[in-house]
C-alpha cells in the first residue's frame, strides 16, 4: 500500500527522498532551523485568508483523519459552499486543501502562502492536491496560489482581497499530473528501504533561506574542510565540483576557480594575512570627524499592523550609536528602543533627527539595511525627509574593507559578516563575544525578544529591555572596534 502520504511530506520528498525517509525513520537526528515565528506567520496569515471569500466552514483538526474526511463528506454535498481544511484521501495520499471553492459543477482550490511570491516548490504541493482530488472524481476548475501583496499599503482597515494576491497556475498543475503519479510511485519504492539511503547531497540540500535539517548528519563524513565550507559560493558550482569528486580543500586547492574562493583556500593553508594598506588608507579618509556608529534592529509581520505599512516591512525600532565627536574626544553611546505595541517609526525617525548632527559621518557595517530604513521612513514621513536622505549620504560601509578582501585572515572562514569579522579581528575579547550577552545575542532574537515583550510583567519587561539595549550597544561598540583596528593596520594611532 506503500507510505501515507500528505502534502508536507509530498514536497519534503521533492525537495530530497532522503529528508522524507530521515525525518521517518531517524527524526532524533534532524537539527532545528527555521524559527518559531516562522511557523507562527504561516498559521496567522492561513486563518486570515479564510475570509478571503467570505463566510466558510472549517474542517476542524482531528488526530482521528476518517473524522475529518466524514466532515468534509458532509461539507461537499451542501454546494456551493466555501470549506477550509476540506480533507481528502486517495490511495494512501491525503490532502487538507486550504481553501476550497465548492460548486455544483466542480471545486476551485486555493493553496495559501505566507510568503510574498510563489516558489517552485509551491506549485509541486498544489499539483499533488489537485491528483488527488481528480483521482476522487472531482472535477478541479481550478488551481490557485494565494500569497501575500507587498506592494499593497494598509489604509485603515485592512483589505484583504488587496493585501492577497492569486495566481493561478490550473495549467501547469494540470501538466504534472503524470510527474505527480510517477513521484507518488518513486516515494514509495524508496520508502521500502531498509538501511538510511546512500549519500545524495547536493543544491538541494540549501534549497531553503537555512539549510536542511538534516545538514549535520549528511554532511558527517565530509572532509573537515569542503567545497561546501568556500563562503558565498553558489549552491549550483558546490554540487558541481563535489559531483566531480573534488571535495576537500587540499581537492581544490589546483582548481581553476576565482580569486576570492581560491585566496579563502590558500589562506587556510598558509595562516597568512591580508592586507592591502594603501587601499584601507583611502576607505578611511571617507570617514571624519564627528563619527556616529549606527546599527538598527527592525522587526517584519506578513500582515501590515499600521497604517502606511505592508507585509514584510522591515519595521525599525531599536537603534545604538557610538559616537565620536572630534580627535581627542572620548567614545559616547545613545540608544533607542520604542515601547511596545505601537508604531515606532516616527518616534524613532524624530529621535534619530535628535542623535545624529547634520553632515556627520555615519558607520554602519552591511550599509543596505540602514539605507533601506531610513529611505523608507524619509517616504513614510515627508516632513522629515530632507533631513533623513541627507544622513544616507553621509553613511559609510565599513564591510567594504573586508567585502573586498583588503584585510581578510583564516578566521574570516570566507565570510565578510560581522559575526565573523568581529572576533577573528579580536580573537580574545570577552567584552566584544556575543555568547556572552544575558539575554539578546543576535538579530533574530531581538526582534522575537521585542514582539513577545507584552506577554511578560513589567519587572521581567524590565530586565529584557536591558538585555536587548546591551545587544545593540555592541553592535556598535563592535563598529568603533573595527574601525579602530583598520586605523592601527594602516598605522594611524588616534
Ligand atoms: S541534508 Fe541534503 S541529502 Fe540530507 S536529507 Fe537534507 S536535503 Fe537530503
Amino acid at each position: 500500500m506503500g507510505i501515507y502520504l500528505s502534502k508536507s511530506k509530498y514536497c519534503k520528498a521533492i525537495q530530497c527522498n532522503k529528508l522524507l525517509w530521515l525525518s521517518q525513520n531517524k527524526p532524533e537526528e534532524a537539527t532545528e532551523t527555521s524559527s518559531a515565528s516562522v511557523l507562527e506567520n504561516g498559521i496567522m496569515v492561513g486563518e486570515l485568508a479564510r475570509g478571503i471569500f467570505g463566510e466558510y466552514t472549517n474542517i476542524e483538526f482531528d488526530e482521528d483523519v476518517s473524522k475529518m474526511l466524514d466532515a468534509t463528506n458532509e461539507q461537499m454535498k451542501q454546494a456551493p459552499n466555501i470549506i477550509t481544511e476540506a480533507s481528502f484521501s486517495y490511495n494512501n495520499s491525503f490532502c487538507s486543501v486550504d481553501i476550497l471553492k465548492n460548486e455544483p459543477d466542480g471545486v476551485e482550490i486555493y493553496e495559501v502562502k505566507s510568503t510574498a511570491n510563489i516558489k517552485p516548490i509551491n506549485l509541486d504541493d498544489v499539483s499533488y492536491q489537485v491528483y488527488v482530488l481528480k483521482q476522487l472524481g472531482y472535477n478541479v476548475k481550478s488551481a490557485n496560489l494565494v500569497h501575500l501583496n507587498t506592494k499593497y499599503i494598509r489604509k485603515g482597515k485592512l483589505e484583504l482581497d488587496k493585501l492577497f494576491t492569486i495566481e493561478d497556475v490550473t495549467e501547469i498543475a494540470n501538466d504534472k499530473q503524470k510527474e505527480v503519479e510517477n513521484k507518488i510511485a518513486e516515494i514509495n519504492k524508496y520508502m521500502e528501504q531498509k538501511e538510511v539511503p546512500g549519500d545524495v547531497i547536493g543544491k538541494q540540500c540549501f534549497m531553503h533561506d537555512y539549510d536542511c535539517p538534516y545538514w549535520k548528519y549528511c554532511s558527517k563524513n565530509l572532509p573537515d574542510k569542503n567545497v561546501f565550507d568556500i563562503a558565498i559560493m553558489r549552491k549550483e558550482q558546490k554540487e558541481e565540483l563535489y559531483k566531480q569528486g573534488k571535495i576537500s580543500f587540499e581537492d581544490l586547492r589546483n582548481e581553476s576557480l576565482q580569486e576570492k574562493y581560491h585566496q579563502q583556500i590558500e589562506v587556510d593553508f598558509t595562516d597568512e594575512v591580508i592586507m592591502d594598506k594603501e587601499r584601507i588608507q583611502e576607505f578611511l579618509k571617507q570617514i571624519e570627524y564627528p563619527i556616529y556608529f549606527l546599527d538598527f534592529e527592525g522587526y517584519e509581520k506578513p500582515i501590515p499592523e499600521f497604517d502606511d505599512s505592508w507585509a514584510y516591512e522591515q519595521i525599525p525600532f531599536q537603534y545604538s550609536i557610538h559616537y565620536i565627536e572630534n580627535k581627542e574626544a572620548e567614545v559616547k553611546h545613545l540608544e533607542f528602543l520604542a515601547e511596545s505595541g505601537i508604531d515606532p517609526r516616527r518616534i524613532l525617525a524624530e529621535s534619530l533627527i535628535r542623535d545624529i548632527p547634520e553632515n556627520a559621518s555615519i558607520v554602519v557595517y552591511h550599509s543596505s539595511y540602514e539605507t533601506t530604513r531610513i529611505k523608507e521612513l524619509a517616504e513614510i514621513f515627508p516632513d522629515l525627509r530632507e533631513k533623513l536622505l541627507n544622513m544616507n549620504k553621509h553613511i559609510v560601509d565599513i564591510k567594504k574593507p573586508f567585502q573586498s578582501r583588503w584585510y581578510y585572515c583564516k578566521a574570516m572562514e570566507g565570510s565578510y559578516s560581522i559575526k565573523y569579522v568581529l572576533p577573528a579581528l579580536y580573537p580574545n575579547e570577552p567584552e566584544l563575544d556575543y555568547h556572552n550577552l544575558p539575554v539578546v545575542h543576535n538579530g533574530i532574537e531581538a526582534s522575537d525578544t521585542f514582539l513577545k515583550l507584552s506577554n511578560y510583567t513589567k519587572e521581567e519587561q524590565e530586565k529584557i529591555r536591558k538585555g536587548m539595549l546591551m545587544y545593540c550597544g555592541l553592535d556598535t561598540y563592535a563598529l568603533v572596534k573595527v574601525w579602530e583596528k583598520l586605523k592601527e593596520v594602516v598605522g594611524d594611532k588616534k
